[in-house]
């Protein structure tokens, strides 16, 4: 560890500044809010009256400091998730730019307070798996949670009934139908956990073996989760949702009378107080800055990653991940799965939460909504980010797609094919030269020495190989580092095939 110390303290003093330590842990995504920090800034002894300027940290504090909080080390040694934050960012900023001159769809007017939100709000905010954020626009704008609120109540359920016990009373297929649709599946329950009836569901499963437990209990017990979920950084209640909500709930009363009258619903369940706990849960509000947290928190298998509290076990985050994959893009989850291929959930406020499982969670949050009632801006985002980066579920079996893997060094990727390109040409494995050629490998990279394939083969007289790279067309006489070409390694090992070879391609050219 005192190398760590070493490479930073570049102009051996002896003494880091903590004000240069912030900086580089700013740039590798580690903000001054974040919750983790705090109890650093508490070893250290620093309140807000002598922050920071004058801290210094010798070798020993360092070390004490890196040793109690591993993810100073981690982002300090560039081993965070998102290695290169910074480029990440760049290129999420220019996603959201061209994303932004989108003003396509409409906001959600069924419900009249969300009729009245100012339609232009954008804003795009990341949590990655390590506490990397990065937000951008209205990120602080407080919004409703609306349906995006259903895979927790989902989670909840799950964690206090078991599997069986909740799937007793809802599905787990797509619907097929709109959210709010007034149908359930061939055996009388609602389809799934993402629309409403199924979410409807959810609620009344809450707290239900506790049958002390009041409305108010019910409600602070999801607000709690929701608080946990969000590091304690603000989560409240829009009232003024919540009524509206109620005014014009029909629908969704009759989806839960429909649902009685099948007998879905478990016993003791007040249908009332089960459809104001729903609107009550729709009408919790939060940042795309804060609500980020949560989706990552799904991404890292149930822990939040900047307070390290286990809020759901994982396997109940896979389960619901599932179900956020093939039903939590209300009519288009189907078409979501395949493009995007992430679990998402969305809402009609105009949020969208997307889990990159064990790599981030993000929040895009913009009103105006397409015909199936899911951000416009929201599914380009989406669809520009799975573009770029190879975070579709499905993009590790298609790997020549040119996709970026961020989870990667700058040059990690190219370094390591390199490394099986030469690997393979020494070792006479002319498959997998093959398969790094189909995959667009330069079967002319050098290493930092210059050496290439066509030297090692030459080298280990590889003839096999040394043919298929003359028909390629490789460079036949690349100097190494000390300026020797595949020939004369060939002659050097007395490899007269080799030399033979070589020369009459050399001859030939
Ligand atoms: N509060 C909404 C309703 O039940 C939720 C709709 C949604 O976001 O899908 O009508």
């Amino acid at each position: 560890m005192g190398n760590l110390f070493q490479v930073l303290d570049d102009k051996k003093k002896g003494k880091l500044n903590f004000k240069d330590l912030l900086m580089i842990l700013m740039r590798e995504g580690i903000l001054q809010d974040d919750n983790r920090m705090q109890n650093v800034y508490k070893d250290l002894g620093i309140s807000k009256q002598n922050f920071p300027s004058q801290v210094t940290l010798n070798e020993a504090t360092f070390d004490q400091i890196i040793k109690s909080h591993t993810f100073v080390k981690k982002a300090l040694k560039k081993e965070m998730v998102i290695p290169n934050f910074q480029d990440f960012c760049t290129e999420i900023r220019k996603i959201y730019t061209q994303v932004e001159k989108n003003t396509g769809g409409a906001v959600a007017d069924y419900i009249p307070q969300l009729a009245r939100v100012n339609p232009d709000q954008f804003a795009v905010s990341i949590c990655t798996i390590d506490g990397q954020r990065f937000a951008l626009g209205n990120s602080d704008v407080p919004f409703c949670l609306q349906s995006s609120s259903k895979p927790i109540n989902y989670c909840l359920a799950l964690e206090e009934h078991g599997l069986d016990k909740v799937h007793q009373h809802v599905g787990r297929e797509p619907s097929g139908v709109s959210f709010n649709a007034l149908a359930l599946n061939s055996i009388g329950l609602p389809h799934n956990p993402m629309i409403n009836a199924g979410a409807i569901m959810s609620c009344s499963l809450l707290k239900l073996k506790d049958q002390s437990a009041s409305s108010a209990d019910r409600f602070g017990y999801v607000l709690e989760t929701w608080r946990r979920l969000c590091a304690r950084k603000y989560v409240g209640f829009d009232n003024t949702v919540y009524l509206s909500e109620r005014k014009t709930a029909d629908r969704n009363y009759a989806l839960a009378y429909f649902m009685r009258e099948n007998g879905a619903f478990p016993d003791n369940v007040d249908l009332i107080d089960v459809l104001e706990l729903y609107f009550q849960c729709c009408s919790i509000e939060t940042s795309a800055y804060n609500l980020a947290m949560a989706p990552a928190t799904l991404a890292n298998a149930g822990m939040n990653p900047l307070t390290g509290d286990q809020v759901f076990k994982a396997t109940t985050v896979r389960d619901c991940m599932s179900l956020m994959t093939t039903c939590g893009m209300y009519d288009w989850s189907g078409e979501f799965a395949f493009k995007i291929g992430l679990p998402a959930k969305s809402g009609v406020s105009g949020v969208i939460q997307v889990v990159v499982p064990n790599v981030m969670g993000i929040v895009i949050w913009s009103p105006r909504l397409d015909k199936v009632g899911n951000s416009v801006r929201g599914i380009e985002f989406c669809k520009r980010l799975v573009e770029l980066y190879n975070f579709h579920n499905f993009d590790s079996v298609a790997r020549n797609t040119g996709k970026i893997d961020p989870r990667k060094r700058k040059h990690e990727a190219t370094v390591e094919k390199l490394v099986s390109m030469i690997y393979a040409a020494s070792n006479g494995d002319l498959e997998e030269l093959r398969r790094l050629q189909a995959n667009g490998m330069d079967l002319n990279m050098a290493d930092y020495d210059g050496r290439t394939a066509i030297h090692l083969a030459a080298s280990e007289n590889q003839i096999e190989v040394l043919r298929f790279l003359i028909n390629q067309g490789v460079f036949l006489d690349p100097k190494d580092r000390w300026g020797g070409t595949p020939l004369d390694d060939a002659k050097r090992h007395k490899h007269t095939e080799a030399v033979k070879i070589l020369s009459k391609a050399l001859k030939g050219k």
